[in-house]
């Protein structure tokens, strides 16, 4: 599944499109994880972009009376064409023309989507997110006021949208480990020290991987083409039995929310 570091990558290649022209968009397949509303983006045309953003992991194209909320869910990726190039694929869904270029959002198992809306911070897929995992409102202080009311355990509040968005579970596992928490730690028992751990380790980590153009899974492709590759160096994630860079014990696994987590018992407490 694409997660935000890919996201990033994908939002800094097609941002080649800001200030051209979208000229239409055509709709192959609207039976996406929520359908699409052809009928308004058929009014689409010539349509000059202002800006392309991202919040989360929605890639937000922001036309002067609209906005399309891209999201690539586990499969779907985005990659441009010569507008006279025929290399056209299984699964792409959504073709968005512009002078020289088209951009494709391709999605073999159709969970990403594409809305459009006039008031995206409105958006119900939007208006309820928690600060960017990179960002300076992530911080100690934000974090430990937000554990408080909080009976989770530390990884599903760190992958919960609502805490702080774009933490997968291959972030969330390498993120406690760097910060030396266990992962079956209630969050609320966090101390302020402990808080200011995984926000470092948070920042840390998500940039170096958006730094590296993403981790990626074997259906992400970037948009330029080039097949991404797992960049970061991971200490935990799919290392079970292995031993543990720190202490040479084997890394465990166990099932959170029907989740692998993968974690070190000495080194995470
Ligand atoms: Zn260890």
């Amino acid at each position: 599944m694409p997660e935000l570091p890919e996201v990033e990558t994908t939002k800094r290649a097609i941002a080649v499109f800001e200030g051209q022209v979208l000229k239409k968009i055509e709709v192959h397949n609207p039976n996406l994880r929520w359908a699409v509303d052809c009928k308004t983006i058929k009014t689409i045309n010539e349509a000059k972009i202002l800006s392309i953003t991202r919040r989360a992991k929605y890639i937000l194209i922001q036309l002067k009376n609209y906005c399309l909320i891209i999201h690539l869910g586990m499969t779907g990726t985005m990659r441009i064409l010569p507008i006279e190039s025929n290399a056209t694929r299984k699964h792409d869904h959504v073709v968005f023309y512009f002078a020289k270029h088209k951009l494709i959002f391709n999605d073999a198992r159709r969970f990403g989507s594409l809305h459009i809306t006039k008031s995206p911070s409105n958006h119900f897929l939007l208006s309820a997110l928690g600060p960017e995992p990179n960002q300076s409102d992530f911080n100690a202080d934000f974090l430990y006021q937000k554990i408080k009311t909080s009976n989770t355990h530390t990884k599903s509040f760190l992958m919960n949208q609502k805490n702080v968005v774009g933490i997968g579970n291959i972030y969330a596992c390498e993120i406690l480990f760097a910060a030396g928490i266990s992962p079956r730690r209630k969050i609320k028992y966090l101390t302020k020290k402990d808080c200011r751990a995984v926000v470092d380790q948070t920042h840390r980590i998500i940039n170096l991987a958006i730094e590296k153009g993403g981790t990626t899974l074997q259906d992400f492709y970037a948009p330029d083409g080039n097949k991404g590759y797992f960049k970061i160096e991971l200490n935990v994630y799919g290392r079970e039995h292995q031993e543990c860079r720190n202490c040479q014990n084997p890394i465990k696994r166990i099932i959170q929310n029907q989740r692998s987590t993968f974690f070190c018992k000495k080194c995470q407490n």
